[in-house]
């Protein structure tokens, strides 16, 4: 309500003084997002970039369709397919939004502005710093790999996060082929070239299982038939089972397919340290250590923070936090103009816990610390609004019930469908503020939440299901209404759900005929 009443106020002055002398238009506000990928674009394909001046800062000069990356791995799909270049995304938007490639190092609230670190030019100084200030900042940097400190983890694993590990890994399985092939290496030493050990049993480390299974079957063990025997993939996972993000259901279906390839499944293992050519494993229920021979590893076991945004999170005293935490209206609490939205951040949901003590406020009527019986029925019966004869009022009971909505409250996923969600709601709400600013009782206050000037339903994620391609021309998939489907017409339902998602008629093409190509004439499999 401060910030509608605000505007209003300078409205008013406004039309005072154009009277007198004709009015400059008033300044463009500046928003700044820091990032390019699934949450950053998003925002701005969504938002009416005619209102503000904007300006996007990510050190990659394109945004990559990552659940494509797997299949980059194997040559299933060229790297350049799954990309698409962030200023054809903005040719349409015009000299409204300028494109920085550079690193944000810094985020500085107080000054409201971000300190960035080019890349490429030097500037005066010697170096590729320079510094931009906003009125408004989107925070859309995602989020890093997380090594959870495991030794020679960053060392000697590959990851698969960016568009660069993708080929890399490529790269790397043609190398492992090439190096067994080499005479008079001994058995034990083809066997070690060959052990392919991913670790990390989620979503990315089964699809790049089972897309390194249909490289090996498909096309290299009709190039390689001399090494064929000695090819294995192992899936380290520390917990019970692989894919438990999804339906029991699907679990069960990629474990017993995957049993079928011959991909070993290591399941209850946890990585404590990985060397040049060896991996040590702990078993968690004897806690037996073992050493693993490997030739090539990935490791997919979880997300971390960017230092910017730890940096940032303890400038704002959010100092012990894995994600940078937000509002419901995606906004940071403790600042005025900044929003995060996609990996990078979290949702903190209000507590109904606290709740509980408005509750209490409300019916202590006479403000004296204490409820009589006659207040506590009052205010049950403003909230429940039932007859007092037939209800039983437990408070223990109350608060119980109140902390179980509390614990079913999920937090939101850190995946692109989230971060997009969450890209084109922010996008709405930033279109519709100068109009909440003008019309602060008008049609669009809908929650009345007070919030400032968000005058917004807040931020819901709507779930439309997920996929698990397996390999083999089969893929799970789990959709809204607990319907889950698996199989080759499931893969087909894949194909064309992701044909339909690219960014741009250009990218649907080139993975469209990526993947005939695949089909008629197998991967390319040079380096
Ligand atoms: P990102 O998409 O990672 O974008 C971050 C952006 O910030 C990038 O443009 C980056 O260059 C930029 N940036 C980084 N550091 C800086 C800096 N210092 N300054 C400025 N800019 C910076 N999700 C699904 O829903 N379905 C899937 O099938 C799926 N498959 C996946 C497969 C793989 C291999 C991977 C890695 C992820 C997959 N995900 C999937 C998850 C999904 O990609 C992420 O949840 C999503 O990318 C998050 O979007 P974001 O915008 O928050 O971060
Ligand atoms: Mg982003
Ligand atoms: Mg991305
Ligand atoms: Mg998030
Ligand atoms: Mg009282």
């Amino acid at each position: 309500l401060t910030a509608a009443s605000g505007g209003g106020i300078v409205a008013y002055a406004d039309s005072a003084r154009a009277e007198e002398a004709p009015e400059p238009p008033p300044r463009k506000k500046k928003v700044v997002v820091l990032g390019t990928g699934w949450a950053g674009t998003s925002f701005l394909k969504n938002l009416d970039s005619s209102r503000y001046e904007v300006k996007v800062i990510s050190p990659r000069n394109y945004f990559a369709f990552t659940p494509l990356l797997p299949s980059v791995t194997c040559g299933t799909v060229e790297a350049r397919s799954v990309v698409e270049p962030i200023r054809r995304m903005f040719e349409k938007k015009g000299k409204d939004v300028a494109y920085y490639e550079a690193e944000c190092f810094k985020i500085d609230p107080t000054k409201k502005a971000v300190h960035c670190r080019s890349a490429v030019g030097t500037n005066l100084d010697g170096n590729g710093d320079f510094m931009v200030d906003y009125d408004y900042l989107v925070v859309a940097l995602g989020a890093t790999v997380n090594t959870f400190n495991t030794p020679g983890v960053m060392e000697h694993c590959h990851f698969l996060k960016e568009v660069e590990d993708a080929q890399k890994i490529r790269k790397s399985v043609i190398d492992c082929f090439e190096r067994a092939s080499i005479p008079n290496i001994s058995e034990e030493e083809k066997r070690k070239i060959l052990h392919f050990v991913i670790i990390g049993g989620g979503p990315t480390g089964v699809e790049f299982a089972a897309e390194l299974h249909d490289f090996l079957v498909e096309d290299l063990v009709k190039l390689y038939p001399a090494i064929e025997q000695f090819v294995k993939i192992t899936i380290i996972q520390s917990g019970e089972h692989i894919l438990n993000t999804f339906d029991q259901r699907i679990a069960v279906f990629a474990e017993s397919k995957f049993q079928r390839d011959g991909i070993e499944l290591s399941t209850g293992f946890r990585v404590i340290k990985v060397s040049d050519d060896s991996i040590t494993v702990k078993c968690k229920s004897s806690g037996v250590e073992t050493l693993v021979p490997y030739g090539m590893a990935v490791w997919s076991a979880g997300i971390g923070t960017r230092p910017v945004i730890t940096d940032f999170m303890s400038q704002v005293g959010q100092g012990k936090r894995r994600a940078l935490a937000t509002n419901e209206w995606l906004r940071v609490p403790e600042c005025d103009s900044v929003y995060a939205i996609g990996d990078c951040s979290s949702i903190s949901q209000r507590k109904i816990m606290e709740d509980i003590s408005t509750i209490f406020k409300v019916a202590d009527k006479d403000n004296s610390g204490t409820l009589t019986l006659k207040e506590i029925n009052d205010v049950l019966e403003d909230i429940c609004d039932s007859n007092k004869e037939s209800m039983v009022v437990n408070i223990e009971e109350f608060k119980k019930a109140l902390s179980h909505v509390d614990s079913q409250v999920k937090t939101v996923p850190a995946t692109a469908q989230v971060a997009a969600q969450q890209g084109y709601y922010l996008a709405d709400c930033f279109n519709k503020k100068d109009h909440c600013i003008e019309h602060p009782e008008g049609p669009l206050r809908l929650t009345g939440s007070g919030e400032g000037h968000h005058n917004f339903r807040p931020f819901r994620y709507k779930h439309l299901g997920q996929f698990a391609p397996l390999g083999g021309e089969q893929a799970a998939a789990e959709l809204p209404g607990d319907w889950v489907s698996m199989g080759h017409s499931t893969q087909w339902l894949w194909y064309s759900v992701y044909a339909s998602k690219q960014v741009s008629w250009r990218t649907r093409v080139l993975v469209v005929s990526d993947w005939t190509r695949r089909f008629i004439f197998g991967r390319d499999s040079s380096r």
